[in-house]
């Protein structure tokens, strides 16, 4: 059997690579193919020196040439990896996804200090504003969405929209949510693969019916991973909030996470650090305050990364319990604690407007003013 390059060309246009929109052949990938009988070299170069991006690569063009041309055909992939042009560096990021103004990744160092409840808080603070917000929960390890938001038992339909068929997000208290969750049983242990996870993540990026938002914020899986560097280079992020307790395992951790986004590949603008579960009052003790975790330790970190403070949020029992039944506790107006949410969602906001190079002026202007931002602040725009 002699294998034919064009028809191997033709099986390498049905593929791209995680991240990018284009197909292989399109995106220069594809350097050379050499067949010989039934064998065939491919050479791809890629831009990113990510395991998984490789692997997956390698395994689509030998699935793309045994299902379009040759089933039995001896396949070899040869991988080269070309850093991108130092003046790229940030370039490394995702291209604009249309109608989404504000991409906002939340991370942390270490597992359990809050990442998700804070997430969850900020976007149906920044929906109560006036903003159009969706979430994306990609939290591969713990996809908590769904239930934070009491929407376990549903699951997205698809929609078509442009000709192609889209992932409808599922709407709760006004904020469009999409989580890995949706797509695994809730008794059932997670063991999304890196290749895998990178691509259900995609899919819930770029072909989902998202429309237009203000701010779409990203539930980060915990840690500095694959996971992160695959949305990192999938999607144009404005910045990132780091969420610590004020202990120092954790705030060790959250050091790794600022220095992962600040790395020059990388080189996303960290909007800040928020400090959670900063101290507890009891209710017969209104104005005792006792530091469990340690006194203002992130608040001490950010000082030390020179990053802002966004924030401090105490621990109180309803917090979790909220989180627990579905109804984020920030929805009640007027607590102690929708007004540590507030602050938090307008040092939040300011931050994004600092950083977001690509917002024009008079939406700035709008989006401060609609985040109650203060006036001092509103200056600096
Ligand atoms: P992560 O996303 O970082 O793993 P979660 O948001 O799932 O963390 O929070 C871990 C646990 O701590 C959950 O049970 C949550 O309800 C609880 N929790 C988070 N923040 C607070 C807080 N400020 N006060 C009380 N409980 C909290």
């Amino acid at each position: 059997m002699k294998l034919n390059k064009d028809d191997i060309k033709k099986a390498l246009e049905t593929i791209s690579i995680a991240g990018e929109g284009q197909n292989i052949v399109d995106s220069g990938a594809l350097q050379n193919i050499v067949t010989f009988g039934d064998e065939v070299i491919v050479d791809l170069k890629l831009s990113t020196p990510a395991l998984h991006i490789k692997k997956r690569a390698e395994v689509d063009v030998m699935k793309a040439i045994h299902e379009h041309v040759y089933k039995k055909a001896k396949v070899e992939v040869k991988i080269s990896v070309e850093a991108p042009q130092k003046k790229n560096v940030n370039e490394i990021k995702g291209k604009p996804i249309p109608g989404i103004q504000n991409i906002i990744a939340v991370a942390s160092g270490k597992g359990g200090v809050g990442k998700s409840t804070v997430t969850a808080n900020l976007a149906v603070t920044l929906s109560n504003l006036g903003f159009k917000v969706g979430l994306l929960d990609a939290d591969i390890y713990g996809p908590s969405g769904p239930i934070m938001f009491d929407v376990a038992n549903e699951k997205p339909l698809s929609v078509t929209k442009d000709g192609k068929s889209k992932m409808k997000p599922i709407e709760s208290y006004g904020v469009k949510l999409l989580s890995i969750g949706f797509f695994t049983k809730p008794d059932q242990a997670v063991i999304w693969r890196g290749p895998m996870a990178a691509k259900a993540l995609n899919q819930m990026i770029f072909d989902a019916d998202w429309g237009e938002l203000d701010f779409l914020l990203v539930d980060l899986p915990p840690g500095t991973g694959d996971i992160h560097l695959s949305i990192m280079q999938s999607m144009p992020i404005t910045g990132a909030l780091i969420v610590s307790t004020p202990q120092n395992v954790a705030l060790a951790d959250a050091k790794k996470a600022v220095s992962m986004f600040q790395q020059e590949s990388i080189n996303v603008p960290v909007l800040g650090i928020c400090e959670n579960m900063a101290y507890f009052t009891p209710a017969e003790l209104p104005d005792n305050k006792y530091y469990i975790f340690g006194e203002k330790g992130a608040k001490y970190l950010a000082e030390d990364l020179g990053v802002p403070f966004l924030g401090e949020i105490p621990l109180v029992q309803s917090l979790r319990e909220s989180g627990d039944i579905g109804r984020p506790a920030a929805l009640q107006k007027g607590t102690a604690l929708s007004e540590s949410f507030a602050e938090l969602t307008r040092n939040t906001v300011q931050e994004v407007v600092n950083r977001n190079k690509n917002l024009p002026p008079t939406e700035a202007i709008k989006i401060t003013t609609m985040a109650g931002c203060s006036a001092v602040k509103n200056k600096k725009i």
